[in-house]
């Protein structure tokens, strides 16, 4: 395991009764979740005596400001009972922050500002303010007509508090997500994402065996958008299913054209990639069934590319998805294999037809030894699991030969052809 990992997780801790968590005048470091247990905040008041401010329990949050601002505890928290908490760092909260709906982290940002602002206003702030105090600073808040609906400054004398760096709570990247939402919409509806085809072939024959459908966005000024300006923002806003559909309609059509016209014999399969948002979903089959029957296509002819991380999220689930999926009598590849955590394990747990070796290998062949081996491990693991193997990013001759030379049957690449609108890729098929 990557020790990057590790590094940003959130710690599980154990205390005591009558253990301190933290006391006043520590540095704040992290913030907490009462797991188990229960905690108590205790503040001192201007005499100097303790009080306790609150008592917490399991599902509660304190220390919070630890995450909005540096600096030291204004209060203690104490175990009253033997208490389990997570402590969650900065650094953890960036991290889960940074493939956040931009919509959410604006709105999430500009209210951190906010209270964070109304918080530092608050002479000798305890970590829970003094109710008191909280009504009066609202009251010389309102004086200065910074009521709710206030905009917020646009260039504050502070910096931003270091969890919200690189997020603008100005509204620009909520602007921009719901502008993408808009688009991506009437993309659809005008039939704007469709396949561009690149063929995969059999190394020993160098014949064409298949075609991987890529997605691309045609738009009516003739522009052409590549996959990773809009897959993302389409699997973040819960749209790349219908990315997905329309991919595999408009590929259901070929090769019903194809079939019609006798044109396409045997057959080379299709690919067709599939998100790992499908895998939370049993609808999906549902969907892919219906397509197939309409065009009346045999499945034989079809193969999902699904990613590991796909099955990784909810493992139980994609399982029963992916096994249905196999029902239908489709093929299924595991993309991008060796960039996730190519485990064993899931040769065996999912029914997998295919790897797909990742590009970041082939390209790596020439001149390191360590790729090669992986390459060579893969390609014998998956021959005892009766796998095929497809290498992806073969640009040149050489790293074609290396592959073949170690049994890779299959590779996918530039030196044989790059993806290329449909009716041009099956043009190969017809000169062959
Ligand atoms: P992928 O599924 O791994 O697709 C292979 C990518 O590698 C494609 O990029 C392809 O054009 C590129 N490629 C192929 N041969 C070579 C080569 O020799 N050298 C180099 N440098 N690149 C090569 P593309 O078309 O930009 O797609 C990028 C990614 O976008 C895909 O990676 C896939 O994850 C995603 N994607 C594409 N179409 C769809 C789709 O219909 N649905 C979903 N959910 N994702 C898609
Ligand atoms: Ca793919
Ligand atoms: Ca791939």
């Amino acid at each position: 395991m990557n020790s990057n990992v590790t590094a940003h997780l959130s710690k599980r801790l154990v205390y005591k009764k009558g253990d301190y968590i933290f006391k006043k005048g520590d540095p704040r470091d992290d913030a907490y979740i009462i797991v188990e247990g229960s905690v108590a905040i205790i503040t001192t008041a201007l005499s100097g005596a303790e009080e306790v401010g609150s008592m917490l329990s399991a599902g509660d949050i304190f220390g919070e400001m630890a995450l909005m601002e540096q600096g030291e505890r204004t209060a203690a928290a104490r175990a009253v009972a033997d208490t389990e908490v997570y402590a969650i760092s900065r650094e953890v909260i960036k991290e889960r922050m940074a493939g956040m709906d931009p919509v959410i982290s604006t709105l999430f940002a500009l209210l951190v500002d906010r209270y964070r602002k109304t918080r530092i206003y608050i002479p000798e702030s305890a970590e829970l303010p003094d109710p008191e105090r909280v009504v009066q600073h609202l009251k010389e808040m309102a004086g200065k007509d910074r009521g709710e609906g206030a905009p917020v400054p646009k260039e504050s004398d502070d910096p931003l508090p270091e969890i919200l760096e690189g997020l603008r709570p100005n509204g620009q990247d909520a602007i921009e997500e719901l502008g993408m939402e808009q688009k991506i919409s009437d993309g659809l509806k005008y039939g704007e994402f469709v396949p561009w085809l690149q063929p995969i072939l059999d190394l020993a024959s160098e014949e064409i065996v298949g075609f991987e459908a890529l997605a691309r966005w045609e738009k009516k000024d003739g522009t052409i958008v590549m996959p990773y300006e809009f897959i993302p923002a389409a699997e973040r806003l819960n749209m790349v299913q219908h990315i997905d559909y329309s991919i595999f309609d408009h590929m259901c059509a070929t090769i019903r054209r194809c079939m019609d016209e006798s044109a396409f014999g045997n057959g080379p399969f299709i690919s067709v990639n599939l998100s790992g948002v499908h895998f939370t979903d049993e609808a999906v089959v549902g969907v892919l069934r219906e397509t197939l029957e309409e065009h009346k296509i045999p499945p034989k002819y079809i193969k999902f590319e699904i990613t590991e991380s796909a099955l990784m999220t909810d493992s139980k689930n994609a399982q029963i998805i992916l096994s249905k999926l196999k029902d239908l009598g489709v093929g299924i590849a595991l993309d991008d294999f060796g960039t996730g955590y190519s485990s064993l394990n899931y040769l065996h747990k999912f029914p997998i037809d295919t790897i797909k070796i990742d590009r970041s290998f082939v390209s790596q062949i020439t001149n390191e030894k360590r790729s090669m081996d992986i390459i060579k491990a893969i390609v014998a693991m998956a021959d005892s699991f009766k796998i095929d193997v497809v290498a992806e990013g073969i640009e040149k001759k050489v790293e074609m030969q290396l592959l073949e030379s170690v049994g890779c049957q299959m590779g996918q690449g530039y030196y044989f052809g790059r993806p290329a609108p449909q009716k041009e890729a099956l043009k190969l098929l017809r000169d062959r």
